[in-house]
């Protein structure tokens, strides 16, 4: 069966004004024209539906339904997942489920809608060149919420008086801005000024957004506060302007986003696919990372953009504020986060001032508070599909389902659960706190789980505070009380200390621990709604193991009733420790040394490459500390891995940011087309059966011997991979598999992995609206503590 063919069940959750316009019977009427089984009913968000059929015809649905919908209604959110088929047959539309009414909602912040953008550039329109038009239909709501209701008194717009005009449309039912909280003209709401770095006003209004403009075309760094924080600006053609900016903000070589004025912009840089097109338009403007086109990667584009790589982080113009910015200038510009590295977003433009001083030449600001710090969200086209890599602006904090026992398998009419929790208790309350890299929290609230906005890496006091807000702020938006509160099994997570403390409160909610890959793979298994029982295969950096070793290269066997570590990468020593990290050097000599120790004199064609990383003295000293076993913290990381190897292959000795030297991996090996891997056998273990990577290192050291190709080894280590994902699976029985972890943002990986599952015959899922790195964690552990009852002791310690 062609792919086209094969059944699938779409569901659509999509926010916006789909309620009493028609939008289920025009959903019904478009659903049975295509011949296609599900229903549709509405929901808090707006609609909830579900359609299934040959998937060909369902992505046929998805797109009509937003060219043929109905013409009073607005979509301004769609977020999409897809499931197993259920088998089941005709269209129904189902009653409202009155029981989730009750949860009060807040909306993620949208993207300036089409009537907006028209009357923004209108000279009749007497909100002309406004940057802070909006409607019911666009405009901010997470960044500008205060409280519930969702009322204007609620919000940072508080201190605006509304002007006759606006509180004409604001009280007007039939007017697009009926109760537009945050509705403004030049009249009565925010204004713009441009500041230097000593916090003067240099000029307000239009004339501050053209100065910025201006001074952006001359090449120096402008901070823009816009939505949910502040954006640095250069332009994004001038090399030493993109240099000037990478050095003051100490960024190494991560890649910044590019802000396009428009999609033709986009397509004379990038490659993009009809999927992508939608998505940079979509109502929730996220990132998406493209392929560069390989004729253009000098062009147009500076090279210090995102040095070395073959894809671009690209977005189109979301606010009024941008899409001004950018009609002004016509050429692109680098949007890269009002911080410095690994610090949050800033908020406020005095904050800004000092935080961004010695960064910015100059601050465009305003004067519409923001309530807290949003992102830009980054999403990924894999496998055709939409894969959220950071969840923020657009998307947070919209829920994900969760139900008693985690998630309900293959809709209402299937039950694959083999023990169904008492349909009517009310599931517990619960907070989680999610890991400490990439950190997000979710609060849990009868069966929708709210995910937070991407909060950073808790490494910084700053991004610490802003942690400690987040997680004070979902209980008290939603006025929910925690009964339980979930942390990472790592003790010295700052994450997993303010759990204890919000436990050791009178009252407080009960502690539960999560091991991190257990959750990596729940997050995954629930997010897709498979059957168990099922394999998770969770394979990220490091994480806290529960036998004193770091894990990261995890598979675990997940039943209704248990939950088990089935299989794990071989260990390694990681000479340093956290170094090891940001050095890949240090886990190719681990890896060599542990090789070393069963007398294999193979190795020895490696031994060069890792004396390009060391001085020998150096290499020398960090051996003789192995030998020891000083400070060499035994890890089973296929983070790790990926590291050594990148080292191996002469790639990358130290990182300059996270997962650098991984993403180089991937980058050598595109336009590899198929190849053999290295033998990855599953082997017997000390606990349980380990996957031996030694026979990889032997292939390394065959192909470095005769000359192969960087690119072939690279694309032979993840066919390796993939190939061991089904060992596993077979040797485990397992006929669906889930994969998780950050590894599996690597697209080579995945697609191969899924390509090579799906050959054996064996059903495979991977994350679509949550994150397959840490920032997915949070919602593993809600998913964990609702089936906790269910699951083994070992890795829910309650
Ligand atoms: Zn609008
Ligand atoms: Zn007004």
């Amino acid at each position: 069966m062609t792919a086209a063919a094969s059944p699938a069940r779409l569901r659509l959750a999509v926010g916006g004004v789909v309620q009493g316009v028609g939008f289920r019977p025009f959903v019904h009427r478009l659903a049975t024209e295509l011949g296609l089984a599900g229903w549709v009913a509405n929901s808090p968000q707006g609609v909830l539906l579900e359609v299934e059929g040959p998937r060909g015809v369902v992505e046929a649905f998805a797109r009509r339904l937003r060219a043929e919908r109905p013409p009073q209604s607005v979509i301004t959110s769609c977020e999409a997942t897809w499931l197993d088929a259920t088998g089941r047959n005709g269209f129904v539309i189902r009653p409202s489920d009155p029981a989730g009414a009750a949860t009060a909602l807040v909306l993620p912040d949208i993207a300036t809608c089409r009537e907006c953008r028209r009357e923004l550039f209108d000279p009749a329109n007497r909100r002309f060149r406004y940057p802070f038009i909006n409607c019911t239909h666009c405009g901010p709501r997470f960044s500008l919420l205060e409280a519930l209701p969702y009322d204007r008194p609620n919000t940072t717009m508080r201190g605006f008086r509304l002007c006759a005009e606006c509180r004409a449309e604001y009280e007007n039912p039939r007017d697009r801005r009926f109760h537009a909280q945050p509705n403004a003209c030049p009249r009565c709401g925010p204004r713009l000024e441009l500041w230097d770095a000593g916090g003067a006003a240099l000029f307000g209004g239009d004339d501050a957004l053209r100065a910025a403009a201006q001074a952006l075309r001359r090449g120096r760094i402008v901070a823009v506060k816009g939505v949910g924080g502040f954006h640095l600006m250069v332009d994004a053609r001038n090399a030493a302007a993109v240099a000037r900016l990478r050095e003051r903000k100490r960024r190494g070589a991560k890649p910044f986003a590019v802000l396009f004025p428009d999609l033709a912009a986009v397509r004379g840089v990038c490659e993009v696919s009809e999927l992508e097109a939608r998505l940079l338009e979509s109502p929730e403007a996220p990132i998406v990372l493209l392929a560069r086109r390989p004729e253009t990667v000098s062009a147009g584009i500076a090279d210090a953009v995102a040095p070395g790589n073959p894809n671009l982080g690209v977005l189109l113009p979301s606010n009024p504020l941008h899409l001004l910015l950018l009609a002004e200038l016509g050429f692109p510009v680098v949007a890269t986060s009002g911080n410095l590295s690994d610090e949050p977003l800033c908020t406020d433009e005095r904050e800004a001032l000092a935080r961004l001083c010695g960064i910015a030449d100059l601050w465009l600001v305003h004067d519409r508070p923001i309530a807290r710090p949003v992102d830009d969200s980054i999403v990924r086209v894999m496998l055709d599909r939409e894969l959220v890599l950071r969840r923020a602006r657009g998307y947070a904090p919209l829920p994900v389902r969760v139900t008693s026992d985690g998630w309900r398998v293959a809709g209402d009419e299937v039950g694959h659960m083999a023990q169904p929790v008492t349909p009517h208790s009310s599931p517990a309350t619960i907070l989680a706190v999610g890991a400490h890299l990439k950190n997000t929290v979710a609060l849990a609230v009868g069966e929708n789980a709210f995910l937070s906005q991407h909060l950073g890496d808790l490494e910084t006091e700053p991004a610490h505070a802003a942690f400690r807000r987040a997680a004070a702020d979902l209980p008290r938006l939603y006025a929910a009380t925690p009964e339980i509160v979930v942390a990472d099994s790592h003790p010295d997570y700052l994450s997993t200390r303010l759990a204890e403390e919000l436990a050791a409160r009178d009252g407080g909610p009960r502690l539960v621990r999560v091991q991190h890959h257990l959750a990596h793979a729940l997050a995954c298994l629930a997010e897709n709604e498979v059957a168990l029982p099922a394999l998770g295969v969770a394979w990220d950096g490091t994480g806290y193991g529960e036998d004193g070793t770091i894990w990261g290269g995890e598979f675990f066997r997940v039943t209704p009733s248990s939950v088990e570590r089935v299989a794990s990468l071989r260990s390694f020593p990681l000479p340093g420790g956290d170094a090891a990290a940001r050095e890949p050097r240090r886990a190719a000599l681990g890896l060599l040394q542990e090789a070393a120790g069963t007398g294999v004199e193979w190795a020895v064609p490696l031994q060069p490459v890792v004396g390009r990383w060391f001085a020998a003295r150096e290499a020398a000293w960090v051996r003789a500390a192995l030998a020891r076993g000083v400070n060499a913290p035994r890890c089973s990381s296929m983070g790790r891995l990926f590291d050594a190897v990148a080292a191996l292959l002469g790639l990358r000795g130290r990182n300059e940011f996270e997962g650098q030297a991984a993403m180089e991996l991937e980058f050598a090996a595109a336009g590899i087309g198929a190849v053999d891997g290295y033998e990855l056998p599953l082997v017997a273990g000390p606990s349980v059966p380990v996957l031996d990577w030694e026979p990889v290192l032997r292939g390394l050291a065959a192909d470095q011997a005769t000359r192969v190709p960087v690119g072939v080894r690279a694309a032979r280590f993840h066919e390796a991979l993939a190939a061991a994902v089904v060992t596993v699976a077979r040797a485990t029985g397992e006929n669906r598999v889930a994969l998780s972890g950050g590894c599996f943002q690597n697209r080579r990986l995945t697609e191969r992995t899924v390509a090579r599952l799906r050959g054996a015959g064996i059903a495979v899922y991977w994350h679509q609206r949550v994150p397959p790195n840490d920032g997915g964690v949070a919602l593993g552990q809600v998913v964990a503590a609702r089936r906790s009852g269910l699951m083994s002791p070992i890795t829910v310690i309650l």
